[in-house]
């Protein structure tokens, strides 16, 4: 692996570093750099993005491939980037985050714009779970579905499992069970979690618990929503806090009543990356598994393990 990375990645590295209780994972996108980041000494990859293998190696809106009878471009190319992003760090789990585009990030891909309403707030529109279910992007969620139902059954790699993004109530993910098991990945035979990552998933996470097999914190949503702040917008960026009360009062209710329902709860929004004691106040309220970028898996490694030893 060349570049990028502050440290080398190298068996000095990986043998002196101790074994922790609480799993830390990456964040990852690109498929191509997944089997040098395998050598980071982590235990998998707790948030890897469909979106990226679509924008990078495929191009086209799904349903303009499906209009135009290509569907099997997109199941290929992203049978590959998940395949490979699985095998690399096999028999360590990985889990994809079924696709969460935008409808302006939609529209950016080849014929998107036929296919995507221009809306005036796509954090807050057509996005995530909804999609899923609904009558003209079905087929499209159909073609992802495939995708992994291939690499779990036909590569064997069932090391890789699903979450369901921005979720918005617990019947909509009733829904996409349904489903994704009608397009042959069905919850009894694998994991499926659900991110926590709007004010209704903490809220009613007894609910979405009863559903999903765990929870993924998703921080950057649950901040802009929680707060009301646009992620995106520059003149609100110092209101845009992680840290506020409200956001960690959330997470530490969530990982209460996870619990209380015997479910895991992880998180791959990017507050532990970039904030350095966030993953001390993970810790400390119980948290299962953390995902940081690849630049700071080692530190924090070093931090859960002097936390552990602490305790
Ligand atoms: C999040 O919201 O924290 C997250 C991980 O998802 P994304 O940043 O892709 O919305
Ligand atoms: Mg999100």
């Amino acid at each position: 692996y060349e570049g990028e990375l502050e440290y080398d990645v190298t068996e000095e590295v990986v043998d002196d570093l101790p074994e922790t209780d609480t799993d830390v994972t990456l964040i990852l996108g690109d498929p191509g750099r997944a089997f040098a980041l395998a050598n980071l000494p982590v235990d998998g990859v707790g948030l890897a993005r469909e979106e990226f293998i679509v924008t990078s190696h495929v191009g086209s809106h799904p349903l303009e491939l499906l209009e135009r009878g290509e569907e099997k471009q997109f199941v290929d190319a992203l049978r590959t980037g998940i395949a490979k992003i699985g095998a690399a760090f096999y028999p360590d789990e990985v889990i994809f985050r079924l696709s969460d585009f935008k409808t302006d990030e939609y529209r950016n891909l080849e014929g998107g714009w036929k296919y995507e309403p221009d809306e005036a707030n796509p954090m807050l529109g057509w996005r995530g779970a909804s999609r899923y279910y609904d009558e003209a992007f079905r087929e499209a969620f159909r073609l992802e579905c495939e995708a992994l139902r291939q690499v779990r059954e036909e590569v064997g790699l069932d090391n890789v499992i699903v979450m369901v993004p921005f979720c918005r109530t617990p019947e909509e993910g009733e829904r996409v069970l349904e489903i994704m098991a009608e397009y042959g990945l069905s919850s009894d035979e694998m994991d499926v979690y659900v991110m926590a990552e709007l004010p209704a998933n903490i809220v009613l996470a007894d609910r979405f618990a009863d559903l999903f097999d765990g929870f993924s914190i998703g921080s950057n949503d649950l901040t802009q929503l929680m707060l009301g702040v646009d992620r995106n917008s520059e003149k609100l960026a110092p209101l845009f806090d992680e840290t506020d009360d409200s956001v960690t009062r959330s997470i530490s209710s969530l990982i209460e009543e996870a619990h209380r329902h015997d479910r895991p709860v992880g998180i791959c929004g990017d507050a532990p990356s970039t904030i350095p004691e966030y993953t001390e106040f993970l810790l400390e309220e119980g948290i299962d598994s953390i995902s940081v970028s690849p630049d700071v898996a080692v530190e924090t490694i070093l931090t859960v393990a002097e936390f552990e030893s602490a305790e």
